[in-house]
C-alpha cells in the first residue's frame, strides 16, 4: 500500500521544538556561580534562620513562663508541677549543614542539652544556662533528652526536687531543682505565618506570625493570657454544650419532621455569646499579664495595628468583638486595673453578680461571619513545632 511522505518527520519535530524553547532562553551571559560561595550562604541562610526562630521560642517561653507562674491561683485545679526549663538535643537534626548551623547557634550536643530557662523558675534560680549538657539526673546517667526527661518527669510527678550533673566547658556542677506549681496549660508555638493564636482547653497555641506581629512582651503577654483565659474559663466546654443544646432543640427535630440533616441548631449555638466569650477573655488575660508584671497600658494597640493591616474587618462585628471594641475594651480594663491596684484591691478579674461588673465592651450581637484574623478559640489544634513546656511527658521532637 501507498504511503504517503510525511511531511514533518518525528525527528524534525523534536528539533524544532529543541530550537523553539532555545530561542526563549535567557540571552544575558550572567556571572558562573562559585560553588562554595553558594554553600556558604546556604549554611549562613540555616544559621539566620535558627537565630530567628531561637528568638521567638525565647521570647514564648519567656511570657508564657511569667504568666503561667505568677498566676497559679487564678487557674483553678489545671496546676502542673515544672522545673521550668526544656530540653534540646542535635540527634533531632539530620540535615548536616543544618545540624552544624544549630550546633554553632545553640552550644548543643547529641547529648541533652539545656535550651530555653524560665526566668526566675528552679532551673534559673539553680544556676541551669542554654547549652548546659545534662549529665545525669538524680545519680543516673542520661544520654538520651527522652531519659532525662522521663527521670525529671518522675521527680515531678513525686513532687521532689532533682538534682542535676551539668557539664559547661568541660566543668561539672551539680544543681537542686526544686518543682514549682505553675498554670498547667503548655505554650506553643505553631509554626503558621498567619496573625492568629488559639486555645484547645488544653494548651495554648500561639502562632509565629503574631509573634513576628506584637512589638514587644508586653503585647505577647495580653495575647498569650488572652488564650490562657479562655482555657481557664472553659469557653470551649460551654460552647460545645451551646452547639450539643442546638444540636438538640433545632437540627434533630428538624431531621425527624423533615428527613433532613441540618447542622445549623448547632452552628448557631456554638457562636451564641462568640463576642461576650472573646471579651472576657481579653478581660481576664489582661489580668494575668498584669499579675506576671507587664505593661498594660498600650497592648490595645495591637488591634490598631491590626485594623491597619486589614482595614476590611475594622468595625466587622462576627464571632469576635470588632477590632475598635477590643482596642476601647482593653483600654477600659486596663483602667479597672490601674484602679485596683491604687486603692490596694486584690488583682483579681470581677464575676457577675459581684459588687462590680464587666465593663460594657461584651454588649454586641453576634453576627455569622468567620473573622478573617482574630485571636481564636475554636480553631483546631496543630501540630506544635516545638514544646515551650519542660513537664509534659508527650513532648515532640524539637525542630526549629
Ligand atoms: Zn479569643
Amino acid at each position: 500500500m501507498h504511503r504517503a511522505p510525511r511531511i514533518f518527520p518525528g525527528r524534525i519535530v523534536v528539533f524544532l521544538l529543541l530550537a523553539a524553547l532555545c530561542a526563549c532562553s535567557p540571552q544575558s551571559k550572567v556571572p558562573q556561580l562559585d560553588a562554595g560561595a553558594v554553600d556558604q550562604e546556604a549554611r549562613l541562610q540555616y544559621e539566620l534562620a535558627v537565630r530567628g526562630a531561637t528568638g521567638h521560642l525565647e521570647q514564648l517561653y519567656r511570657v508564657a513562663w511569667n504568666l503561667r507562674a505568677m498566676n497559679t491561683e487564678l487557674c483553678g485545679d489545671h496546676v502542673a508541677a515544672s522545673f521550668g526549663f526544656t530540653l534540646f538535643s542535635l540527634k533531632s537534626y539530620k540535615n548536616a549543614m543544618q545540624r552544624a548551623a544549630v550546633k554553632d547557634v545553640l552550644h548543643a550536643h547529641d547529648v541533652p542539652t539545656v535550651f530555653l530557662v524560665g526566668p526566675g523558675g528552679p532551673a534559673d534560680v539553680a544556676g541551669l544556662a542554654r547549652g548546659d549538657v545534662v549529665v545525669s539526673v538524680d545519680g543516673q546517667p542520661v544520654e538520651t533528652r527522652k531519659r532525662a526527661r522521663e527521670l525529671l518527669s518522675e521527680a515531678l510527678k513525686a513532687g521532689r526536687p532533682a538534682v542535676l550533673e551539668t557539664r559547661r566547658d568541660g566543668a561539672t556542677s551539680s544543681h537542686t531543682l526544686t518543682p514549682f506549681k505553675i498554670c498547667g496549660y503548655p505554650v506553643l508555638m505553631d509554626p503558621s505565618a498567619e496573625i492568629n493564636a488559639h486555645a484547645s482547653g488544653d494548651a495554648i497555641y500561639i502562632n509565629k506570625g503574631i509573634i513576628k506581629f506584637v512589638k514587644n512582651d508586653d503585647e505577647l503577654a495580653a495575647i498569650v493570657g488572652h488564650e490562657m483565659a479562655h482555657n481557664v474559663r472553659q469557653h470551649l466546654r460551654d460552647q460545645d454544650f451551646n452547639a450539643a443544646v442546638g444540636h438538640l432543640l433545632v437540627d434533630l427535630p428538624i431531621r425527624l419532621l423533615l428527613g433532613v440533616n441540618t447542622y445549623a441548631g448547632a452552628r448557631v449555638g456554638a457562636q451564641m455569646f462568640s463576642p461576650e466569650y472573646e471579651a472576657e477573655a481579653d478581660y481576664v488575660g489582661l489580668y494575668y499579664a498584669a499579675r506576671a508584671g507587664y505593661d498594660i497600658h498600650n497592648v490595645a494597640d495591637v488591634w490598631r495595628r491590626m485594623s491597619v493591616e486589614y482595614p476590611q474587618i475594622i468595625t466587622l462585628v462576627t464571632t469576635h468583638p470588632s477590632n475598635s471594641q477590643r482596642f476601647v475594651g482593653l483600654a477600659a480594663d486596663a483602667a479597672e486595673i490601674d484602679r485596683k491596684r491604687a486603692e490596694g484591691l486584690p488583682l483579681v478579674p470581677d464575676l457577675k453578680g459581684a459588687s462590680e461588673k464587666k465593663p460594657a465592651a461584651a454588649e454586641t450581637d453576634a453576627a455569622k461571619t468567620p473573622p478573617a484574623t482574630k485571636t481564636d478559640a475554636k480553631t483546631p489544634a496543630k501540630t506544635p513545632e516545638v514544646t515551650v513546656d519542660s513537664e509534659a511527658d508527650q513532648q515532640p521532637e524539637a525542630d526549629l
